[in-house]
Formats: C-alpha cells, structure tokens, sequence
C-alpha cells in the first residue's frame, strides 16, 4: 500500500504531465508508422519467421530483418544479430572492424560508457583493447552537459579515422543527444574532416525521436537489442547499421574475414526479432511515460532529476541523485519488490564485468537483464544516481516507481 501523500503526488504529476504524454504518443504513432510501411515495402511475411542451423546460409528470415532495420534506420544496410552477446559487443565489433593499427579515435562526448573504456583500453591497456592494438584515444570533455561544438576542430584531425559519439547519458549527469544535436555535430565533423567516420553509440536512443543518428549524418550506429528496438521481445542480441562499406567490415569482425554477414544462424525464433522490433515505438513511448512519471514524483519529493520533468528527451533514462548508498540500495529494492520475475530478490552491489566500480542492479525481467523492462541500476559511487528505465507497459512502471519512492522514503529496503 502506498502513503496518502504518496499517492497525491502521483494524482498531481499525471495531471500535470498530460501534454508531454501525448507528445510522446505522437512520435510513437509516427514510428509505427515507418515501421509499418518499411514492413510492406520489405513485404515481411511469416516465411521469414523460421529458424536455421548450421552455416545458415541463404537465411531469408536473417536477411530480410536486416533489410527492415536498415529500411526504419535509413541505412544502407545492417546486420541484426542475437549471436551479438550484448550492446557493448555490437560497439566493439564496429570499432575493431574499422580501426587498424595507427589510427586515431576520438569520443566527442567525453569519458565514454563504462564497458566502452575496458573496449578502448582507456586508462591502462585492458588485454584485447584497442590500444593494445595501436590505436590512439583522445576526447573531448563535455561543456555544461553538451558536446563542445567549437572544440571538435582541435581534436578531429586528417589522422583521426572515427570520431565516436555516445548518444544516451550513461552513467552520468550529463545530457542525452537530440537528433538536431546529432546532426550538428557530424556536420562539424566532416566539415573538418570529411573522411572521418561519425560512429554513433545509439543505445537506449532508438525510436526516442522520429529520426535515428543515420539519418541526420551519422555514418554508421550500434545498439543492444534487450534495449529499445528489441521491444521487450527479442531474447538476446545486437545491431550495426550505417553505409555498406562500414557495416561491410564489421561483419568481417564479427564473423571471419571473407565470410561476413552470409553465415549465421537465426536460433532464436525470428519472429521474436520482427515482433519486438514492430513494438518497439510503442515499448519506448511506455517507458518515457514512465521516465517523466519518475521524474514528477522524485522532484516533488526534494531530488535532483536528469532530465527535468518537462525537458525534451533524448534517451528513456531518468537519472536521479539519491545521495547516500542506502538511498540507491533502497530505490533499487523497491523497484525489485514491484518486478514481475525475482520479486522476493533483494539487490547486492556487485562487481559487474566491464565496469570500474561496484554497480547495483534492480531487474527482475522476463530477459535477463534487458534495460527496457523496467529497471534500475547505478554504480556506488558519490554523488549515488540512479538510473532508471525500461517499462514494458506504464501502468507497471507508475508501480514501480511508487514503490522505489516509498522504499526510499523510508530508506529501508522492502
Ligand atoms: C547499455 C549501453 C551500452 C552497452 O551495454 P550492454 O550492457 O553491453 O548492452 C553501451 N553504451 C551505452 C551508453 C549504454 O547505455
């Protein structure tokens, strides 16, 4: 049972979210809609929905969901793929597919995402990271949350082959990219470097706007399928999509030289790829729903929120500055108490693979793991945020939510 103050806050924010709810119902109608008429054009029917084995070649349920994506992306192609373990292996599998030894990355958005730095090599040569390999890393700090615009010039070079570009906050309190953002910056890139390869983090970023980074200059984006264009259905797996040349050499990494993207099974159901890929618009639309319902709630209750309740989003992750570990810790318990699978499961901080410092993780999902089920998670460490995202339906994420705000009022774990 929730508090009576608790449940006039919630009545007051969903009065007063009332326009932004449909504005985020607008773009979920528009991106049906593309996905719809890429779905005609690419006539999908449930011959493409049937599992393969072995080489799989000639795969016609693979081919045809890569077509889809690269349709919906505006790209030239894509490779969609559950042999992809997760987000990080599909970004990972651009850059080392690209980069040689000798060439330079640059990340305009400052320190990038916790596993992204294991991948480069970031602070000390990780073993198989890209610096092991020869290739250089520099970066261009944030300014106020935003990309330095004005800097790009002094840290893209001629040598500079990708210039890399994370599109959600991660774990930080910085602001997600717009689209309009997006494109302003790869604008500056190739004006200053032409040649230069604007590689775009998409994760948690797909179906936010009625445009992808591809279509606003982008050259080439990955992204996690247990994230947004999964829809809560796909079991597993990444995506690359972007200008065939690109896509090309990533698939060499991903498969073998030669090879590429003509072999690998589809052993996971390919409906489950179509399905959650057709939902997804309307999944990513619950969660923001359910992102600026946290918001409401939590700065109403005194804390700092990124983004705003009313700000534009870029991504649907709400961040929140708890301010203690036992207040991170009682929000993630709350939210675990109100999950559909492991709801007798209390939340330990643990040592995740890939990252730097201890994370704690509230995920009682259907696929473990997946980020847009309703979850949270944030690393321990001052100033202790909370991300928060995911929700497969609102009504789910307006409970959870009430639940971790209770939790936390209480600072005690239910
Ligand atoms: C989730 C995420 C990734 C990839 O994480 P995985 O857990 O490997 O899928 C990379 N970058 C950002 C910004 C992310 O949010």
């Amino acid at each position: 049972m929730f508090s009576k103050e608790l449940l006039a806050i919630k009545k007051e924010v969903l009065e007063s979210s009332k326009m932004q709810f449909a504005y985020i119902e607008e773009i979920a109608e528009r991106n049906t809609l593309k996905v719809l008429d890429a779905m005609r054009e690419c006539r999908v029917s449930d011959a493409h929905f049937n599992t393969t084995s072995g080489y799989a070649y000639d795969d016609i349920g693979r081919t045809k969901l890569e077509d889809l994506y690269a349709k919906v992306f505006g790209a030239e192609r894509a490779l969609v793929r559950t042999q992809f373990v997760s987000g990080t292996h599909a970004l990972a599998t651009v850059l080392f597919g690209i980069l040689r030894p000798g060439d330079a990355l640059v990340s305009l958005t400052g320190k990038p995402y916790d596993t992204m730095q294991t991948v480069i090599g970031y602070e000390h040569p990780s073993k198989g990271s890209l610096k092991e390999f020869g290739v250089s890393y520099n970066e261009l700090p944030m300014v106020n949350g935003k990309v330095d615009i004005a800097g790009i010039q002094r840290v893209v070079t001629k040598r500079t082959k990708v210039a890399a570009i994370q599109r959600s906050r991660g774990y930080s309190m910085r602001s997600p990219l717009s689209i309009d953002a997006i494109r302003a910056i790869t604008e500056e890139v190739h004006r200053v470097n032409p040649k230069c390869i604007c590689f775009i983090d998409n994760c948690y970023g797909e179906f936010v706007d009625v445009a992808e980074p591809t279509q606003a200059g982008a050259d080439i984006m990955a992204g996690s399928l247990i994230k947004n264009p999964g829809g809560g259905i796909a079991p597993t797996g990444g995506y690359i999509a972007g200008r065939a040349d690109l896509v090309e050499l990533a698939s060499y990494r991903l498969t073998a030289p030669g090879m590429g993207d003509e072999l690998g099974a589809s052993l996971a159901n390919n409906r489950l790829l179509f399905q959650g890929f057709f939902l997804a618009p309307h999944i990513v639309a619950q969660a923001i729903k359910g992102a600026i319902f946290a918001a409401g709630v939590f700065s109403r209750l005194g804390y700092k929120t990124r983004p705003l309740p009313n700000e534009v989003r870029g991504d649907i992750i709400q961040a929140i500055e708890l301010g203690s570990a036992e207040k991170l810790i009682a929000f993630c318990s709350g939210i675990q108490h109100y999950s559909p699978v492991d709801s007798f499961a209390a939340p330990e901080p643990w040592d995740m693979p890939g990252y730097t410092d201890q994370i704690i993780m509230a995920a009682g999902t259907f696929v473990q793991g997946a980020s847009i089920e309703l979850s949270a998670d944030g690393p321990l460490r001052a100033p202790y945020n909370v991300y928060l995202q995911g929700g497969l339906t609102f009504e789910h994420a307006v409970l959870g939510v009430m639940g971790a705000a209770e939790a936390v009022k209480g600072n005690v774990c239910v």
